[in-house]
């Protein structure tokens, strides 16, 4: 039986993801519009490869308990933000990791080639409304693969995504959000911050 005491926890999570500066707190400005409070930049995470072995190796871990880890050929991840992720857990189980990668807005699979029947994991680093990671299991499908499974290192989307796939994520967290005339720390006057701009 496996020891189910050795799996991450989310507060060890949110630890790496905060010292790593992937989880910063302040008050922003999403791609939304909307402010929130906190902003996730798991390439912070990421960009520390023992991090990032050892969050895929815990995300890997909860697929294997629950048993869809069975037969995998191929982990397959959304450029940019996944290819890490993908890369990791690929890893971790054993099996190649390919890329989707954007074009004119869209995904496409540039530079690989997935097989009819080939059994794929689809992984993203962080989902909020899971447009891409869909777009992902689009692309997979409609090359005749078959979806295993999802695999996030954070789900922000508060339980509302559905993919119609076993879904595992590392941690859990819904995003609190204010519209701008709402926002308690706009009233507070704290300085507002674009991320990634
Ligand atoms: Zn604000």
């Amino acid at each position: 039986m496996k020891d189910l005491t050795n799996m991450m926890k989310p507060e060890e999570v949110v630890e790496i993801l905060k010292n790593t500066d992937a989880l910063l707190e302040g008050h922003f400005e999403l791609r939304s519009g909307l402010h929130s409070d906190r902003f996730f930049q798991c390439a912070n995470l990421l960009s520390y490869p023992i991090y990032a072995q050892q969050c895929c190796e815990a995300l890997v871990e909860k697929m294997t308990i629950a048993g869809v880890l069975g037969a995998v050929d191929t982990v397959i991840a959304p450029a940019l933000g996944g290819i890490v992720v993908g890369h990791e857990v690929a890893r971790e189980i054993g099996v190649k990791s390919i890329f989707a990668e954007k074009q004119d807005d869209k995904l496409y699979l540039r530079r690989f080639k997935i097989n009819p029947g080939e059994k794929i994991v689809v992984a993203e680093d962080v989902v909020t409304r899971g447009g891409r990671v869909q777009e992902t299991i689009d692309i997979v499908k409609n090359a005749g693969g078959e979806v295993v499974a999802v695999a996030l290192l954070v789900n922000r989307s508060g339980g509302k995504v559905d993919f119609g796939y076993p879904t595992f994520s590392l941690l859990e967290m819904e995003p609190i959000t204010w519209a701008p005339d709402e926002c308690p720390l706009c009233k507070q006057k704290l300085p507002l911050v674009h991320p990634g701009s």
